[in-house]
């Protein structure tokens, strides 16, 4: 049975039907039929736009990787597979998306549908990778549309109001590592100043903070590995000289040797004794 709800559980779902096509004449089938259909991807959005009153099409077992062409560097996938699906198997093959949806089991599909921006100020969103694709239209019938037709940029961030996506092919760009560095206090005030320069100094910037005192406790630093090495001091954060994961509800977290990191799920907290003060 389908899930009725999104994976967020703040909406339930009001189709009535819910069907789970394992082919694509299934899906072609199941839209000649409908009256009304509207695509699920991995139910990942927040508010109504997956949802419909009439037929609803998870694409979840539409998840397969249908073909690497090493000469135009792209990959074709079928409209239901996820991130974490298609990444190891790209990987492997020695190629790589220019950039990621920040959790694994998100459809392509449904970050391109909605131009889902990734990570990095300067890479482009998830759905600038779209170079062609299959919609199931309305009649049940396949439109290919590729970089280049006429209504092909429209098409790409569809809300998914276009038809069913059924498959995709995206750029690919040979594998790359990414390295981290770690830094650790940087001055609010340095960040509020700086704030494009500091977000768009890497591949990749997180920030983090517990919103106390001045100081955002941490800043991930991810650049492509033959990228420049960063700096020892960046806008005034330090480079962290242990190991650390994560955010503590208690303060800040304890530094876990990398040995044992690996074992663990959570980051592990300082204990507090009852009665003890709590951390600043
Ligand atoms: C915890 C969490 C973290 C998130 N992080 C980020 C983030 O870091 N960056 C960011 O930009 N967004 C983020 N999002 C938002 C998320 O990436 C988008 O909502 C995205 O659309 C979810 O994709 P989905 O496949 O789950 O789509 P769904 O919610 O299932 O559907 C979204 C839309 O896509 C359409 N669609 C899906 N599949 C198809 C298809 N095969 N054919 C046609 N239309 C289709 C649906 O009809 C619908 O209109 C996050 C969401 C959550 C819940």
């Amino acid at each position: 049975m389908e899930p009725d709800r999104n994976w967020a559980g703040n909406i339930a779902y009001a189709a009535k039907r819910v069907h789970a096509p394992r082919s694509l004449a299934e899906l072609q089938e199941i839209v000649r039929k409908a009256d009304r259909v509207r695509a699920l991807g991995s139910r990942h959005s927040f508010n109504r736009i997956a949802d419909t009153d009439a037929d609803l099409v998870a694409m979840r077992h539409l998840d397969k990787l249908l073909a690497i062409d090493t000469t135009a560097r792209t990959v074709t996938v079928e409209g239901g597979i996820t991130y974490g699906g298609l990444s190891p198997a790209l990987h492997q093959a020695g190629f790589a998306l220019h950039n990621l949806a920040s959790l694994p089991h998100i459809s392509v599909a449904g970050a391109a549908a909605t131009a889902t921006h990734g990570s990095g100020v300067g890479n482009k969103n998830l759905a600038t990778s779209v170079a062609a694709m299959k919609i199931v239209t309305a009649t049940g019938d396949i439109l290919t549309l590729k970089r280049g037709d006429a209504d092909f940029a429209g098409a790409v961030v569809n809300l998914g109001a276009l038809g069913i996506v059924a498959e995709l092919t995206l750029d690919v760009e040979p594998t790359f590592e990414i390295s981290q560095r770690l830094y650790v206090d940087l001055p609010f005030e340095a960040l509020a100043d700086n704030f494009d320069a500091i977000m768009g100094a890497a591949y990749s910037v997180s920030v983090f903070t517990k919103w106390q005192g001045d100081l955002m406790q941490q800043v991930w630093h991810k650049a492509r590995a033959d990228a420049p090495p960063p700096p020892d001091d960046f806008f005034g954060a330090k480079p962290a000289t242990r190991p650390w994961h994560g955010q503590c509800p208690r303060g800040r977290p304890r530094p876990v040797p990398c040995r044992r990191r690996r074992a663990r799920t959570r980051p592990r907290c300082p204990r507090r004794r009852p009665g003890s003060p709590r951390p600043p």
